[in-house]
């Protein structure tokens, strides 16, 4: 049998290395990495399987047709698993340019140019091949205090990052019911783990109370968010490319609503206990309050249950043991966390093999 071939675009980004990792670590597959490798792009994320035979960096834009286009031609994949975005709320508030460019007409581009390889494909090819879009609750707006995200749920996206996101999961969806390119849709929760960039919720409070410096919390912290190890986004992203149905969207969700104040009490106890001789405890002493993001949404929750019934997902790990083992990889890799902080990450950009 010839070897298997899966593209992926923003692979060097918190949830697409631990994808190209498991990949590599649990398929036979040759895994293709296209990264633009922005400020969220960070090679040193795939440094356990960087020098793996079936491991191949590129180095490109997902909005350049021209190299896109070379990339199919030269690695021709079974599938792509498209990842590559510009994906921070805040960021998208203050400058929602990038996330016009790299979310909409990035995803446009690698849509045609999927549609253009796939066409030339034989039919047995064209069968198999998936163009899986990865993507988040955001697209349907906030909750109330009940109710859950269903797969038929309207969109409204509140923030330009989600607008942006809303607006890639249409153009896959019409790129399958117009011209019948073979796609799947995934709308995940929010996502914790190991590797995930500073600015986000999770690390960011880690790090801080490691250091003993503030913990700020938008407004009162009574927002809600429904939190997934990012590790059993990737089990599920796994068996969506291997099972699921084309043309099919499928929630992903860890069934963890927690408040933000929640997330960072249990956070603060957990560094009690594995740092028992800092001198930051009760680590719950350094938590602030900040004024509220604007147009800030007040609850996500996600109905997971399709995923469940249709291809036997369910998470392994509950919030409390993938925050246990996310801190912990904290501890662990102060040296990865250091060059993200001063910047090193960027300026060195350790193994880039195979940049085009
Ligand atoms: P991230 O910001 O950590 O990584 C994004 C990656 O994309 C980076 O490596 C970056 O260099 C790359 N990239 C950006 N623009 C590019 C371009 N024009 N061409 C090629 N590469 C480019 O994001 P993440 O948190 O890993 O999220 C990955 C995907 O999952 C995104 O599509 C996001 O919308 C979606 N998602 C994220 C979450 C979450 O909680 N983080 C939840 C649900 C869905």
């Amino acid at each position: 049998m010839t070897q298997q071939t899966l593209l992926i675009t923003g692979g060097a980004g918190f949830i697409g290395s631990a994808v190209v990792r498991h990949f590599i670590e649990n398929t036979n597959q040759k895994v293709i990495n296209v990264d633009k490798l922005t400020y969220a792009g960070n090679v040193e994320s795939l440094e356990s399987i960087a020098s793996h035979p079936r491991y191949e960096f590129v180095h490109a834009d997902i909005c350049d047709g021209e190299a896109m286009a070379q990339l199919f031609a030269q690695y021709r994949p079974h599938a792509v698993l498209h990842l590559a975005a510009e994906s921070h709320v805040d960021r998208s508030i203050d400058s929602p340019v990038d996330f016009i460019n790299t979310n909409i007409a990035g995803t446009y581009t690698l849509l045609e140019t999927a549609l253009d390889y796939w066409r030339k494909l034989d039919k047995s090819a064209q069968a198999q091949f998936r163009f899986h879009h990865i993507s988040t609750d955001e697209v349907f707006g906030s909750l109330g205090e009940t109710g859950l995200f269903r797969e038929d749920s309207p969109y409204q996206p509140n923030s330009p990052y989600a607008a942006s996101k809303a607006a890639s999961d249409h153009l896959v969806r019409a790129w399958h019911h117009t011209y019948g390119l073979p796609v799947l849709i995934t709308n995940c929760s929010n996502n914790y783990g190991p590797y995930q960039f500073p600015e986000k919720l999770i690390p960011l409070m880690v790090l801080n109370g490691i250091e003993g410096k503030p913990l700020p919390i938008y407004g009162a912290g009574d927002n809600v968010r429904d939190w997934l190890f990012v590790e059993d986004h990737v089990r599920a992203l796994q068996i969506v490319l291997a099972q699921g149905q084309p043309g099919e969207t499928y929630n992903i969700g860890g069934h963890n609503e927690q408040t933000n104040i929640e997330v960072v009490g249990l956070i603060c106890r957990l560094l009690d206990e594995l740092l028992p001789e800092s001198p930051h405890r009760p680590h719950c002493s350094l938590i602030t309050f900040v004024s509220d993001r604007p147009g800030h949404d007040r609850r996500y929750a996600i109905d997971a249950g399709k995923i469940a019934r249709e291809l036997g997902w369910r998470p392994r790990e509950t919030f409390e043991t993938g925050l246990r083992k996310t801190l912990q990889w904290y501890l662990d890799n102060q040296n990865w966390c250091q060059r993200v902080l001063d910047g090193r990450y960027r300026r060195e950009r350790l193994g880039t093999r195979g940049q085009a």
